[in-house]
């Protein structure tokens, strides 16, 4: 089979791709591994970031809107917080990207499910009994990527574990959370703990964005029974994934081919968080694609460039905070959530509203704020980027 486009994988990142490239009028193959809808490990953060980025809108599929943020270390001294807004959407994968898919294959996307990628050469594709070739090839197989192995590309990317329990919950406990999340930091060594509500359970997990953790089946275990109580609940689900948080470490394309989301390792190195990245660095590709189809330009090399320009900063700063962050979990609790001013920047953080780039400057831009902030009171509301949007009503 000969296409213009085949992406291989159809997460946020593979979708995302298919679907603005199937809009501008090239012949697109989607090529997944699993059948769809198929689950996958995730907490179903999705940020304001996230949605802005999307180029459909996913209201539908989005499950709770909380506007509370409970922030601890290891579970003590929690600080909770009425954000005034929705801190993040919250929804369940398989949900999620198969809305994006649809979106794509109503643009015109051709799609095969059920389908692994076993291999890539130039511009060919083999899959079970078929080699497809195509002009570009889109790599959006997450992380790990076998196929950013396989071209050599982004050996140095970091990986860390996540992982996370569905959780089913008793239905008055399931509506004490409806309008909460929770940010437990050091909760895990190197990262932190969460729970996300969902429509008809709760979302637990632990990541490590710093270190390499053992055991993290058990742990998780043990920080569910903790937060919820011995048999008060059932967890459905317990499955671990790799964080991919190295960010845009180097090249993102070789030839005709080029690496999107996870598979460029683009969740971000301290919350890991992912879904926007994939989202933006989707959008990134398909224009760098089209122009490239078009004949404007010679190669992909202007989307290295371009994701290099727009994550780049933005990761090491990230991972500046992390670093500080899972050093220090109680220091920055007492400098930052005792502090309405830090604080705010640091929930606009959590919340998806505030650059990791611009935080520095964000807090030495009022030093009298800053200095004021330990007496300062009223209410907390996260630091916002000024970027305008019209927020989606969640289903519950
Ligand atoms: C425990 C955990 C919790 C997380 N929580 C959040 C959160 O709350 N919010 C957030 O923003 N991010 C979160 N993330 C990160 C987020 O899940 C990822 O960043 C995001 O899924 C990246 O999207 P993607 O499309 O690049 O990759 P993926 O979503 O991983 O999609 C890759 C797709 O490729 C397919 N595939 C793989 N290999 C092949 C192959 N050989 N052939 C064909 N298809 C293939 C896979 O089946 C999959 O469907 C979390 C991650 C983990 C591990």
């Amino acid at each position: 089979m000969k296409v213009d486009v085949a992406v291989v994988g159809a997460g946020p990142a593979g979708a995302t791709t298919a679907l603005l490239l199937a809009r501008a009028g090239w012949q697109v193959l989607l090529l997944e591994r699993e059948r769809l809808p198929r689950y996958k490990v995730c907490g179903g953060g999705v940020t304001r970031k996230a949605l802005v980025a999307l180029p459909c809108d996913v209201g539908d599929v989005l499950e709770c809107a909380p506007t509370r943020a409970r922030v601890t270390v290891r579970g003590t001294s929690p600080v909770e917080i009425d954000t005034g807004a929705v801190a993040a959407w919250t929804t369940m994968r398989d949900r999620f990207d198969s809305r994006i898919v649809a979106e794509a294959f109503r643009a015109g996307a051709q799609l095969r499910d059920g389908c692994p990628v076993h291999g890539i050469a130039d511009n060919q594709l083999f899959s079970a009994g078929e080699t497809v070739t195509a002009r570009v090839i889109v790599a959006a197989d997450g992380a790990p990527s076998r196929l950013a192995a396989a071209l050599g590309l982004l050996s140095g990317r970091r990986q860390t574990p996540a992982i996370e329990a569905e959780v089913s919950v008793a239905p008055e406990v399931l509506a004490a959370w409806q309008t909460t999340v929770l940010f437990d930091f050091a909760a895990a060594p190197g990262g932190y703990g969460w729970v996300f509500p969902k429509a008809d359970h709760l979302s637990i997990g632990l990541c490590s964005l710093h270190q390499k953790v053992s055991g993290l089946r058990e742990r998780a275990l043990g920080y569910v029974a903790t937060l919820l109580g011995e048999g008060s609940y059932q967890v459905t689900r317990l499955r671990g994934h790799l964080l991919a948080v190295g960010g845009p470490a180097g090249p993102a394309h070789r030839g005709s081919a080029l690496l999107v989301g996870d598979a460029a390792g683009l969740a971000d190195p301290f919350l890991g968080e992912g879904i926007a990245y994939a989202v933006q660095s989707a959008g990134l590709a398909a224009q760098t694609i089209d122009r490239f189809l078009r004949g404007e330009i010679g190669d992909l090399s202007p989307y290295s460039r371009a994701l290099q320009q727009q994550f780049q900063r933005e990761f090491r700063w990230a991972d500046r905070l992390g670093r500080i962050v899972y050093r220090y979990p109680r220091a920055t609790q007492v400098i930052a959530m005792r502090n309405r001013y830090v604080a705010q920047v640091f929930l606009g953080i959590l919340c998806g509203e505030q650059d990791y780039a611009s935080l520095a400057p964000a807090l030495l831009r009022h030093p009298l704020a800053l200095l004021g902030g330990y007496r300062s009171a009223g209410p907390l509301r996260p630091a916002s980027s000024g970027r305008s949007f019209d927020a989606p009503a969640a289903r519950s």
